[in-house]
């Protein structure tokens, strides 16, 4: 090995040790990072309630950290402690504020009767006895004692129920009862589709 290539243990040492400095400064990825993480930190929010939710958009459903202010929604961040997603959100619920400030959100329940072209502004309390109303009356046309072949069944096959992302095991249940009850036999969730 020539003179110009030779290196001593100390030069090793050094260039190792500043290389490792320089690393440490510049990160694994050659960059600075550290103007970012003072960006990400000056935004992180921290405002006066925080209450933990679940992402509505899909089956995955990614644990949320909603930030309230005066009563009001102000920010929405993926939850660290969620086991689903660890504190990150997919474009979708990383928009999920959106649901609550978009001028284009439904606040009033609509009904449109049928055959009819127009929407009607309904309250709740109306919209409830009309569902109530209509799984009374179809339950009622549609009961089944027993099928075909004389065995007791008690159900309706009129009527399914349809699971959401966002119930916890103790929601399902007792919505499965609530359903059951009904004499229900088409239950599903959304996690399936
Ligand atoms: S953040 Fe994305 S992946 Fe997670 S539940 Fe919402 S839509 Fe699904």
């Amino acid at each position: 090995m020539g003179t110009s290539l030779r290196i001593t243990r100390r030069r090793f040492l050094g260039g190792a040790v500043a290389t490792g400095a320089a690393v440490a400064v510049l990160g694994p990825l050659g960059f600075d990072l550290e103007p970012a993480r003072a960006e990400a930190r000056s935004l992180h929010v921290r405002w006066q309630q925080e209450l933990t939710s679940v992402c509505n958009f899909c089956a995955v459903g990614c644990g949320l950290v909603v930030h309230s202010e005066n009563g009001d929604v102000v920010e929405v961040e993926g939850n660290p402690d969620s086991p689903m997603n660890a504190g990150s959100l997919c474009a979708k619920g990383s928009a999920i504020l959106q649901e609550h400030t978009s001028p284009q959100r439904l606040t009033k329940v609509l009904y449109r009767a049928p055959y009819d072209d127009k929407w009607q502004e309904k309250d709740w309390g109306w919209a409830l006895d009309r569902i109530a109303q209509r799984i009374k009356q179809v339950r009622d046309e549609t009961w089944e004692t027993t099928n075909a072949a004389g065995v007791p069944v008690n159900r309706t096959q009129a009527i399914a129920a349809f699971g959401s992302a966002v119930l916890n095991n103790e929601e399902c249940y007792l919505l499965t009862k609530f359903d059951r009850g009904l004499g229900l036999v088409y239950m599903d969730h959304q996690a399936r589709i």
